[in-house]
């Protein structure tokens, strides 16, 4: 069997590509806000059924860009079981993190622990749909409403998920999605702020240096913007998700067969109410009743040409630039420690599944 990598970037076809830039080469309109750009943000807000989709040049710069247009003081509620990326967003807007641990079914931030981190420094929560997992969004929005608080969604994960038949751009005030080339849907690097309050005008402004126009600069923003080339890869890539979506779905019903039966493998299951995007399969390994712990089952893959990723270890409070920070999560330790992320890519075939769900059974024999 070949090396099995633990993604691959879905492309479209080479002629569809240069078909859809082709037109660059007489418009010479390469970036700030071109037809194309114009083109796939309209597509989205229809696509993703939000009233605003503002694209941008990445997932992170998004997320910073949300937080700041909020104009966040003193605290942010968040948790640490994500990507540095999120943590990152909100140290970079001089704001402190107070970390919620996680709950043990969905990864997401424990609701019922956010209140007792409140303080009167709070603005804001910012929560994770890790995986693509829906956060208690209805619980955290009572919160957030009782306390004054301002909500952002790190959405990176969760591009076309649907939570009671809503997609999820519509809860909290701003949700950022990733179109990193590893995600789901993506523009090679690109990312989007999904909104539907009216703050369009200074979002556009926060992207491009905080100018509005020529003359009158109202902020201090960053440059932040997607280009041409990046939207037709959106663009093309748009047309074929989809199809890419229910390969991703029945690659993951052949996980969840095959492994169900092995005693300390919990696999990921799709949340009740929800519409999946299958983005990853994470399993968590319970050392005692599995008999090998989450490391070894990781080396034991890889000497078989298998990478699978260790996703979200180590948590962001591990990291050394957070050492200073005090935290106190013990699921999401917990959670961080038995986690592995499965290959996961839509041309994966069941051959390939069959065969790391074999090793996995023989405890990597
Ligand atoms: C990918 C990711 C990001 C960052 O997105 P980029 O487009 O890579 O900048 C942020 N948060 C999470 C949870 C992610 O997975």
């Amino acid at each position: 069997m070949n090396k099995i990598n633990v993604t691959r970037s879905s492309m479209p076809t080479f002629e569809e590509y240069i078909n859809e830039i082709k037109p660059l080469w007489d418009s010479r309109w390469l970036t700030n806000c071109g037809i194309l750009h114009n083109e796939l943000e309209e597509q989205l807000e229809k696509y993703l059924n939000v009233k605003n989709v503002s694209l941008f040049n990445n997932g992170h710069l998004a997320l910073y860009t949300a937080i700041n247009s909020l104009d966040l003081k003193g605290e942010v509620i968040t948790t640490p079981f994500t990507f540095v990326s999120t943590t990152n967003a909100i140290v970079q807007n001089n704001l402190t993190p107070v970390f919620c641990d996680i709950n043990e079914e969905d990864y997401t931030i424990d609701a019922d622990k956010i209140e007792q981190l409140i303080t009167d420094k709070t603005s804001a929560i910012v929560a994770v749909h890790v995986y693509g997992n829906v956060c208690n969004v209805d619980k955290i929005n009572k919160i957030a409403k009782k306390h004054n608080l301002k909500v952002i969604y790190d959405a990176a994960h969760a591009f076309g998920v649907e939570y009671n038949g809503k997609t999820i751009g519509n809860y909290g005030d701003i949700s950022m999605m990733s179109f990193h080339a590893t995600k789901v849907f993506h523009t090679i690097e690109g990312g989007a702020l999904l909104y539907n309050s009216n703050i369009k005008e200074k979002i556009k402004s926060l992207r491009n240096f905080g100018i509005i126009n020529q003359e009158e600069c109202e902020y201090i923003g960053m440059n932040t913007k997607m280009s041409e080339f990046h939207a037709a890869m959106g663009i093309c890539n748009l047309r074929h998700i989809d199809e890419e979506i229910l390969k991703r779905k029945k690659i993951v019903e052949r996980y969840q067969e095959k492994l169900k039966d092995i005693p300390g493998i919990k696999c990921w299951q799709k949340q009740k109410n929800v519409k999946a995007n299958y983005i990853y399969f994470p399993i968590y390994i319970d050392e005692k009743r599995y008999g090998i712990s989450r490391d070894l089952l990781f080396e034991k893959l890889k000497e078989k040409g298998i990478i699978s990723r260790k996703y979200f270890y180590p948590l962001v409070t591990d990291f050394r630039c957070y050492e200073n920070y005090v935290s106190n999560t013990p699921i999401a330790k917990k959670i961080a420690n038995g986690i592995l992320t499965l290959p996961l890519y839509s041309d994966l075939n069941f051959d390939q599944v069959d065969y790391i769900c074999d090793i996995i059974k023989m405890k990597g024999k």
